[in-house]
């Protein structure tokens, strides 16, 4: 069996197509997009089509769109960009599952002096509008919940929890790295101020992402030069990366529906064949307001790093807790905030299925989780043959 990567929630591989996109941009097209000459001209083409690719993947205006170094840095302008233009109003609301982009913003804003609600969610790990509903403030300046969770898979009920913001008069953004590319996201369905998106997520290149923002939505910019993006984020555009991630943006539009059903699939028949093969297991998160490709799976008497290094030495690439914060072995903070108990919390591993993915690997993995956790278990006090 050829290696088997089963970690798109962490990042995908770019489609052939998008690097050849970006190869032409880097060999052929070398202009600045503010310079007025004809190479200038030629590359502000390139900028406006991607730019339309990107904006339409989530039904907004070109216009609407301002890209950014990543997910990252868009949650980051978000947050405190919205701060810095909110006069008076220092509260500020997020979820304790959220990326550490949106949750360590706003505890540096807390830090800085301003109002911090923290919402709980549930043991799927979703947020519930009656929980926002009571702590949202006529001071509350921003609510920022993430539409998916890299995580767990479990999605938000986003147009509900955007409604109660508007009407306290709150802005709401929403994180949906995770989400767009998987299922429907449209800007005006959910209607959100701002949304944040990510090129390497949905095949495209790292280092590139962007910010949804409405038109009418005051926010202050966050990095100050020469004047990009309109104003908002200066610095010369990221120009291979913009056009990689406009091809991507074009190319998940016209793939996502078919690829996410072979993934629903595919993901179902992990989780089928680990449940009822494997003794002591569970599915975290919700059973069905999930994302499709997602499968967060927890073994008893298990210590989840020690199992997905024996998979990854069997050539199968998953993940414990997320890869932003591995490396670390404190336990996931979503894990943590969904009240699970330490023996699903230590054994919990991240299975994310994407483009290219076959039925003969996710059976192989199937087969090799039996086979190790059966192991570890047999050298484990603590498992007698239960
Ligand atoms: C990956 C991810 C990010 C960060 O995006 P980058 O482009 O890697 O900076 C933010 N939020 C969520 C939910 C993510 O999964």
């Amino acid at each position: 069996m050829d290696k088997v990567y089963l970690d798109h929630a962490a990042t995908t591989p770019v489609f052939p197509e998008v690097a050849e996109a970006m190869y032409d941009i880097l060999l052929h097209h070398h202009g600045n997009p503010s310079s007025p000459h004809f190479c200038g001209r030629d590359a502000k083409g390139y900028l406006d089509e991607a730019r339309g690719q990107v904006a339409a993947l989530i039904g907004a205006a070109p216009e609407e769109i301002f890209f950014t170094s990543g997910g990252t840095e868009a949650d980051n302008i978000a947050v405190f960009g919205s701060a810095a233009a909110a006069g008076d109003k220092k509260h500020v609301i997020t979820s304790a599952v959220e990326h550490h982009a949106v949750l360590d913003s706003c505890q540096e804003l807390a830090r800085l002096g301003y109002d911090l609600t923290v919402l709980p969610v549930d043991a799927y790990g979703l947020v519930h509008v009656e929980d926002l509903q009571a702590s949202l403030r006529p001071d509350t300046f921003l609510v920022s919940i993430m539409h998916a969770n890299n995580e767990v898979g479990s999605v938000n009920p986003i147009k509900e929890l955007a409604a109660a913001a508007h009407q306290a008069g709150a802005l709401f953004h929403v994180d949906a790295v995770q989400s767009v590319g998987k299922i429907p996201v449209n800007v005006t369905d959910l209607d959100v101020d701002m949304l944040t998106y990510s090129s390497h997520k949905i095949n495209g290149p790292k280092g590139v992402g962007a910010l949804y923002k409405r038109q009418d939505v005051p926010i202050c910019r966050r990095v100050f030069g020469g004047g990009q993006e309109r104003q908002l984020r200066s610095g010369t555009e990221n120009m291979p990366g913009i056009v990689g991630f406009g091809k991507a943006a074009a190319l998940t539009a016209q793939r996502w529906q078919a690829e996410m059903a072979e993934c629903r699939r595919l993901r179902d028949l992990l989780v089928e064949l680990t449940l009822t093969r494997i003794p002591h297991s569970r599915l975290n998160g919700h059973p069905t307001q999930r994302l499709p490709h997602n499968a967060n799976l927890s073994f008893d008497y298990i210590e989840g790093e020690a199992l997905l290094l024996y998979l990854d030495l069997a050539g199968v690439a998953c993940s414990a807790g997320s890869a932003c914060s591995s490396g670390s072995s404190t336990p996931s903070h979503v894990l943590t905030a969904m009240g699970l108990e330490d023996r699903w919390l230590h054994s919990a591993l991240r299975f994310s299925l994407g483009y290219g993915v076959t039925e003969e690997q996710i059976r192989y993995t199937a087969q090799l989780l039996q086979e190790k956790v059966e192991q570890l278990r047999m050298a484990s006090p603590f498992y007698q043959g239960k």
